[in-house]
């Protein structure tokens, strides 16, 4: 990261708070401090905030907190303070943040709350761009100052402005409700970086900018005329080390243990949540109603301690939210108490830190019911204060953004109260190593991804996306074959030829599996596999991204000659001798690859790099769906970055992104085996493959030569089928009927036969 430019922080609020009776500054722990003091730079930094309640510009100025040291200093916007209540419990709370979390019944807007807004976001623009200089690289925080991109790009064009929203992006059909949606979807519009937790709230933002501006998206950049607006999925974290450290402190130990003699429970559910309507309090103490009465054995060993923060309690809607959420309590722990038994223990206070602690390794299940949920800090807390050897478990709703990292909690939707119930029940039964075993992979992740991480890769990526972005590669793609094509043509083209098959591996000949060592040929696909390559008029070269030893022991005794990674390597038989066909100097591109790939790796959960000799290749297969695929698109395109110019192509298979040298191409491959195989050349070539990079074979075939793409994607082969178990059967007739073992009628039918059950409709023959 560059260290001449400085970094300016701007959010709602400073870290400090000012003690009226004291007369004196204190400084509030701020997650967002510690993770942005974390990272290892020397650059810079001011902090742009409003300042501390109650405080006036002289006072403020003559605290020695504030006082540049460090390399850091602080700027307070002075506000009035009815000013500041309209923007702030007004346009902030009483209409961004129900709109933003879906409960727009609870919005209420007015002109004088969204004028106060401007003004105040104005007055942000104002002070930084005191101290912004160009090249300055500015972050601000969240639904507060979503104006403030637009408003300092307008002053200076050349600042670096990226914006950070710590709350959910709503579906664009909910976001359209409000009555300044494109004035704040222009400002947004001006960042060069705009970053989100979960990668739905990204492409909810992507729709609701196509449906209300009318402006595209690629999902990773949006491209005007004279400005690109890159964006992000970056999940926040917590401190990891500190919950760690802390959990295991002897203050905490003993907190425990206090609270193991006073909790009168076998099994303890925890909730800690903020008093809040997005938290669904009432649904989790229905759900807890339901748990109890589904399992009646859970009554009088079960319990649960509900701490509910204060927050906003001036204000009507809270005050009923905890009425109503007090007087379930009451409800539930008047239908189920025993003598010496309350299920419900209910804190509506703040409870200290070590306490907090003590209470995540007391619980047995965290149970996290939000209706909508930016992230859910606390469920990430809780997995990292556990013992690893005995750890509790999560249960955690899908509506919470933490669910796209969290691989390995208890996913339920929390409107479902059976559901609900019984994630909590499995999660009261679970077994130790099952949890042991899902605690072991969370904890790798947040071990190697805590709030310092999440706050260097937002910064790395504004400075990086700044600078003018090359576009992206692509491949030009020709279109399928013309519908009409019929079975008849292609087995027209079969009659009475030799042929060349290539054929991919997987994918191809065995279905894909999450580990790619499970991917072997079974017996009988090997048989199947031998018959066809026995075949006089068959030559079959198996063409693969694996490296020689796996391809050798799969195909070991066949009559196929063999390519591996990509083609790079090649034997005539798996018992020859390899042949080295890439060239190029590898060790200019593998280091760079292999360093961006580590980085993808530690952030999604279950993504690994596999090293080969002409390759690297990132894969994620097991890996949550959504985020994994949208970090996948995110990685291939800063590998085309950070490669470009070197001799590596960069590519996005079925769940992996691989770097492999230039020459290690399919496509280049095959070029290479005609002309080195004069005896085959005459042959009609028929290949089959999965996956993108046997497009370059598709690519390189001429005609009549036939590419049969296997499932679904566009492509440049000619005819597609739909799944891998059909290749070998359809492979096995094409050959039989080019030896004239099989009529054309016969064929047809049989195929018809074999996808008697295959409705689909753009199944083509
Ligand atoms: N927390 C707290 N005081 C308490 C209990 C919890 O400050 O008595 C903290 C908790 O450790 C967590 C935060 O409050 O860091 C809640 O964050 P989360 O993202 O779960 O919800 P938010 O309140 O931000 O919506």
């Amino acid at each position: 990261m560059e260290s001449s430019s400085k970094w300016i922080i701007a959010s709602n609020r400073l870290p400090f708070s000012w003690d009226r009776s004291e007369k004196k500054l204190n400084r509030s722990s701020g997650g967002l401090v510690t993770a942005i003091s974390g990272i290892r730079s020397d650059v810079e930094k001011v902090w742009v905030g409003s300042a501390p309640e109650g405080l006036d510009a002289k006072t403020w100025a003559a605290q020695p907190e504030v006082r540049p040291s460090n390399g850091q200093s602080f700027q307070a916007v002075f506000i009035e303070p009815e000013i500041y209540s309209l923007y702030y419990n007004g346009m902030c709370n009483d209409v961004l943040w129900p709109l933003l979390h879906y409960e727009s019944g609870m919005v209420d807007f007015s002109d004088e709350s969204w004028q106060a807004y401007v003004d105040v976001n104005h007055k942000f623009a104002q002070e930084i761009l005191k101290t912004a200089r160009e090249g300055d690289l500015v972050w601000i925080h969240d639904f507060h100052l979503l104006l403030v991109p637009g408003l300092l790009k307008a002053q200076n064009p050349k600042l670096r402005v990226g914006l950070f929203l710590h709350i959910p992006f709503p579906s664009s059909e909910v976001f359209r409700q409000l009555p300044v949606r494109k004035e704040i979807l222009r400002a947004l519009l001006c960042a060069d970086l705009l970053g989100f937790h979960d990668y739905s709230y990204l492409r909810h933002f992507c729709s609701t900018i196509k449906v209300m501006l009318g402006v595209e998206s690629s999902m990773l950049s949006i491209e005007r005329e004279h400005h690109t607006t890159h964006l992000g999925v970056f999940p926040v974290s917590i401190d990891v080390a500190q919950f760690k450290r802390e959990s295991a402190m002897p203050e905490v130990r003993r907190t425990r243990r206090r609270f193991q003699r006073s909790i009168p429970y076998e099994k303890l559910i925890l909730g800690v949540d903020r008093l809040d309507y997005i938290k669904g309090l009432p649904l989790k103490l229905e759900a807890f109603r339901t748990l109890l009465e589904t399992h009646p054995e859970l009554r009088g060993r079960v319990g649960m301690l509900q701490i509910t923060v204060p927050s906003r309690t001036n204000v009507p809607v809270y005050r009923q939210l905890r009425q109503e959420i007090e007087q379930l309590v009451g409800e539930i722990n008047g239908q189920f108490a025993q003598p010496g038994y309350v299920p419900i223990q209910y804190m509506f206070q703040s409870v200290k830190f070590e306490e907090l602690l003590a209470l995540y390794r007391l619980s047995d299940v965290l149970l996290v019911t939000s209706k909508r949920d930016g992230m859910n800090l606390v469920a990430l807390e809780h997995i990292v204060s556990q013992r690893p050897s005995d750890p509790g478990v999560v249960v955690l709703s899908e509506f919470a953004g933490a669910i796209s990292t969290l691989s390995h909690i208890i996913p339920t939707n929390p409107w479902d109260l059976r559901e609900t119930a019984e994630a909590v029940y499995q999660g009261l039964t679970m077994d130790r190593a099952e949890r042991v075993t899902r605690h072991r992979s969370m904890l790798r992740y947040l071990d190697t991804y805590s709030a310092t991480d999440w706050a260097d890769s937002f910064m790395s990526s504004l400075a990086k996306r700044s600078k003018v972005a090359k576009p992206e590669r692509t491949v030009n793609l020709s279109q399928l074959a013309p519908s009409g094509s019929k079975m008849s043509d292609v087995m027209a083209l079969l009659k009475d030829k030799e042929l060349l098959v290539f054929v991919d591996y997987d994918g191809t000949l065995v279905p894909i599996c999450d580990q790619p060592e499970q991917a072997v040929l079974k017996p009988a696909t090997k048989n199947m596999l031998k018959q066809i390559a026995e075949q006089p008029h068959v030559q079959m070269v198996v063409v693969s991204g694996r490296d020689k030893g796996f391809l050798t022991e799969q195909l070991q005794g066949l009559p196929v000659s063999i390519a591996a990674e990509h083609g790079a390597i090649f034997a005539d038989s798996p018992e020859g001798t390899w042949k080295r066909l890439a060239h190029g100097d590898r060790r200019r591109w593998y280091r760079a690859a292999r360093q961006v790939m580590s980085d993808y790796a530690s952030r999604v959960p279950e993504s690994f790099v596999e090293r080969k000799k002409f390759a690297i290749a990132w894969h994620y297969r097991k890996s949550p769906k959504e985020f994994a695929a949208y970090q996948a698109r995110k990685l291939k395109h800063d590998l085309e970055l950070a490669l470009s110019n070197l001799p590596v192509s960069v590519i996005a298979g079925r769940k992996v992104v691989e770097a492999r040298s230039a020459g290690a191409n399919k496509g280049t491959f095959v070029r290479w085996y005609l002309e080195n195989h004069a005896e085959h050349r005459r042959r009609l070539i028929v290949a089959f493959g999965d996956d993108q990079t046997d497009e370059d074979i598709f690519s390189t075939i001429d005609s009549p030569g036939i590419g049969i793409k296997v499932g679904h994607g566009s492509t440049a082969a000619d005819y597609r089928i739909d799944s891998q178990g059909e290749v070998l059967p359809l492979l096995d007739k094409m050959v039989k009927f080019g030896a004239n073992q099989l009529t054309l009628p016969g064929l047809t039918t049989a195929l018809r036969a074999d996808h008697a059950e295959d409705s689909r409709a753009d199944y083509r023959w």
